[in-house]
């Protein structure tokens, strides 16, 4: 089956509008990933023609699929059931295969005056999700970052990463109750990279899902060997945009508990605001699935969103975390600033939405008597511990109960 080139497919495409009106239309764009062996023109080639290639093969049988551009093509079909389903596949999170497809929402053309009403339509639709990837990850890369690229894709396949956790306190027996996992790149020549450095280019890769189910099945395990040791806490785990805009992203975290046998209000999944919002109702579907089979969803750098407060009760959430950048200045001597009382009114609201509150970025003693003071329930920060291993977490959590035992004689003050 041909694909048909711009000016020709208009032209089919009108004359079969004549004699049929219930066609639907829908565009397919597509993005190139780089290679990991490098980007020549041959690959590129090769790649554009696979892709091709799969478009013919699994397009409707009715269907005429024009090429708009080299990596835009359009269908218009009868078959509104097939054009529904996702009949082109992703390949997000598959670094096997060279290309992310989006894949429009159908829409029929008699509802629309003109044919170019509809494209439009499509290629605004498509540019959205287009641009929503590339804020989180999607866009083409430049030459350095098909680099780093490479890199994670080698790093993924020789197992340099690994996570460290960093305890989270109650903030008012300051007993250690959960523990964050960080994830760490052990970089052959650069030594430890910060995810800062890394999770953006992972994410815009289609590498984040293949990295994020990782670090959920470590955390996991991570749990059974601090459960043995009758340290029993909660572990939380970030994720990112695209692994919760997986369809199957509920399922997926729902089986791993199963076949491990950890409870679900053990696991705590952090997200952004952005990361809940970005196609909103597979995530949103995702989350509300995950809570309600009791799993803790935590709305991370609270504050720093851009609509927080209005749509918090919304969110499929059971607390939140204060951005550090709210916490970190807080001290003793502010207590009419700006900071201290948006901080107040956050931890208000939350709480009168019964919501978990979590502050993190507590670097000193003065910063951290202030939130406990704003009445927040678990405080994370340097002051009390550094991310760390898990052979010093369990350190860390059994010099506590020797602590506990003093303070409970009255020996030690715990502020
Ligand atoms: P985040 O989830 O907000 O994590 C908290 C970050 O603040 C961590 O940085 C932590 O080390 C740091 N931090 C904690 N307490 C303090 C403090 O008192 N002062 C200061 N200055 N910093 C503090 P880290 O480990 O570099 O992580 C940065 C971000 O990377 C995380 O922000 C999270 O968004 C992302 N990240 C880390 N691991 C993963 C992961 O497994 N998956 C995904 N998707 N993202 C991850
Ligand atoms: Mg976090
Ligand atoms: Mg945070």
């Amino acid at each position: 089956r041909p694909l048909l080139a711009r000016q020709n497919w208009m032209l089919q495409c009108r004359s079969l509008l004549e004699r049929n009106s219930d066609l639907m239309l829908q565009l397919v764009s597509c993005r190139w990933r780089p290679a990991a062996s490098g980007d020549s023109a041959e690959i590129r080639f090769d790649t554009q023609q696979s892709f091709e290639h799969q478009l013919r093969a699994s397009a409707p049988a009715d269907a005429l699929i024009g090429k708009l551009l080299d990596d835009q093509f359009v269908i218009v079909s009868q078959n509104k059931k097939h054009l529904s389903e996702k009949w082109v596949r992703s390949h997000d999170d598959d670094t096997s295969f060279l290309w992310t497809a989006f894949l429009s929402t159908p829409v029929p053309l008699h509802s629309y005056d003109e044919l170019g009403e509809a494209l439009q339509h499509c290629v605004r639709e498509i540019e959205r999700s287009r641009m929503m990837c590339s804020r989180i990850g999607g866009r083409s890369l430049t030459a350095d970052e098909s680099v780093v690229v490479k890199d994670l894709i080698r790093a993924l396949r020789n197992k340099e990463f690994y996570l460290e956790f960093q305890p989270q306190f109650d903030s008012h027996t300051a007993t250690i109750v959960g523990a964050e996992a960080l994830l760490r790149w052990l970089h052959p020549e650069l030594g430890m990279v910060p995810p800062t450095a890394f999770i953006r280019d992972a994410e815009m890769a289609g590498l984040i899902r293949t990295l994020g189910s990782w670090a959920l099945r470590e955390t996991l395990r991570v749990w059974h060997i601090l459960n043995d040791r009758g340290i029993n806490i909660r572990m939380a785990v970030n994720v990112s945009f695209p692994e919760v805009a997986d369809p199957d992203y509920a399922d997926k975290v729902l089986d791993l508990l199963d076949e491990t046998g950890v409870p679900a209000a053990s696991l705590e999944l952090e997200l952004t605001e952005t990361a809940m919002m970005l196609d909103a109702s597979v995530s949103l579907n995702n989350l509300n699935r995950l809570k309600l089979a009791g799993v803790r969803i935590v709305l991370d750098d609270f504050g720093t969103g851009f609509s927080s407060l209005s749509h918090l009760s919304d969110l499929p959430i059971t607390g939140i975390k204060l951005d550090r950048a709210f916490v970190t200045p807080l001290n003793h001597d502010d207590e009419n600033s700006a900071q201290r009382h948006i901080v107040a009114t956050m931890l208000d609201l939350s709480k009168r939405l019964k919501l978990e509150t979590t502050a993190e970025g507590i670097e000193d003693q003065s910063c951290l008597e202030v939130i406990h003071s704003l009445g927040c329930d678990r405080v994370q920060g340097y002051f009390y511990a550094q991310p760390m291993s898990v052979d010093k977490l369990i350190e860390r959590a059994c010099v506590q109960e020797s602590v506990l035992v003093d303070y409970a004689s009255g020996q030690q003050s715990l502020f």
